[in-house]
């Protein structure tokens, strides 16, 4: 049935079960009031024959669908379906899930058992969520940021204002990349939520929600990359500023390697509350790049391996860091391995075209993206 049908003349019956009155199409060339005995997949019970033509809908996809690909095979039912297909030399799926979109529908391509099958379902209704939302949060963690760093660290307006706005800065340019890596890419993503949180620093970061699947690896890895190379790249100028700037005492928590390179090549004071939010927003990225889960560094992962790979990698991570303390004695990173082995530690969603490789552009990005990695790593402060 695959190679020499002519498009547009697929054989199509609508069946329906006599019992339960479950729907479906499948591609067969069965006469009208025929029954497929025992055939629900719901209830066991008999399909009939009651049509012989694709409802509009369906019939859209189809014709979107053979642009790209030969379709052997289909069974679709009210809310979803699933293509048997055989790509060719011209296949492409992001131009096939461009032309989904554009249906109000999503596909995601797997291959079992030899074969190639495109399952594609209705995208959910746009969210329009509530703007004030993060315009709240926002304007909450600018006042927790202020007020608890000038109670824990600063005791005085000036720095705390400073290390407030750089910190919210630096944590905005990091979203602001995902942001821009997801709208390249045609994932929908929320706008930055930014977390108040009653600690010293007054935050615990700032979150973008993904709402819609990610099409590929290559997609996946602009994603998890994006973010924390903008950030980093601010955290260094912020910094440098910082160090250039200098500053008397005050408060100094931790340090890392790139820090102190900054400061052996352009000199300058490292007690700078613009060097604090700087290394601050550094050990986050650190924190965020480690290869697990659902963090920035577990999407590059999960771009680079396969689902099974990634998962044995998260369990790795999470337990090399919950016994992290036996070679690293007064770090709390036994604290981040609890956190992804029982948060962010679940199976990664992966992309809707799981079979294409990685890019070798894309491979390269993510191996670059995680040697920020031991430039980030937190170390005790130093005298200034
Ligand atoms: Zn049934
Ligand atoms: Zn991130």
């Amino acid at each position: 049935m695959a190679g020499g049908r002519k498009k547009g003349e697929v054989p199509v019956i609508g069946l329906e079960c006599l019992s339960c009155g479950h729907a479906e199409y499948q591609m067969s060339s069965l006469g009208l009031g025929e029954l497929l005995k025992g055939r629900c997949p719901r209830c066991g019970g008999d399909l009939a024959v009651t049509g012989k033509e694709l409802p509009k809908e369906w019939g859209e996809v189809l014709s979107v669908l053979e642009r790209e690909f030969s379709v052997v095979d289909f069974v679709l039912g009210r809310e979803g379906g699933e293509f048997e297909v055989e790509a060719g030399p011209g296949s492409s799926f992001p131009r096939l899930l461009r032309g989904l979109r554009s249906l109000g529908k999503v596909g995601a391509l797997r291959r079992r058992g030899g074969a190639l099958y495109l399952r594609v379902l209705s995208l959910p209704p746009r969210r329009e969520g509530r703007p004030y939302l993060p315009l709240l949060l926002l304007g909450l963690t600018l006042l927790s940021t202020l007020g608890f760093s000038y109670l824990f660290l600063f005791g005085e307006a000036v720095e705390a204002l400073l290390f407030s706005v750089s910190l919210m800065a630096i944590l905005a340019s990091h979203e602001l990349g995902h942001g821009l890596a997801a709208r390249r890419n045609g994932v929908e993503a929320s706008p930055p939520y930014f977390i108040p949180a009653p600690t010293y620093l007054g935050t615990l970061g700032a979150v973008v929600r993904v709402r819609s699947p990610i099409p590929t690896r290559d997609a996946l890895v602009e994603m998890g990359a994006s973010g924390p190379l903008l950030g980093f790249a601010v955290a260094l100028l912020v910094s440098s500023v910082g160090l250039a700037l200098g500053g008397a005492g005050g408060a100094r928590l931790f340090t890392t390697p790139i820090l102190l390179l900054l400061r052996s090549a352009l000199g300058g004071g490292l007690d700078n509350p613009l060097v604090l939010s700087g290394s601050v927003m550094m050990v986050i990225t650190f924190l965020n790049l480690l290869p697990a889960g659902q963090l920035d560094g577990g999407h590059l992962a999960r771009g680079l391996l396969s689902a099974e790979g990634h998962s044995t990698l998260t369990r790795g991570m999470g337990l090399g860091l919950l016994f992290s303390g036996l070679l690293l004695p007064g770090y709390p990173f036994w604290i981040w391995g609890l956190l992804i082995l029982l948060f962010f530690g679940r199976p990664h969603a992966g992309v809707l075209d799981d079979l294409s490789p990685l890019s070798s552009s894309h491979r390269l990005l993510a191996f670059s993206t995680f040697l920020l990695l031991p430039l980030t790593f937190p170390l005790p402060g130093v005298p200034a």
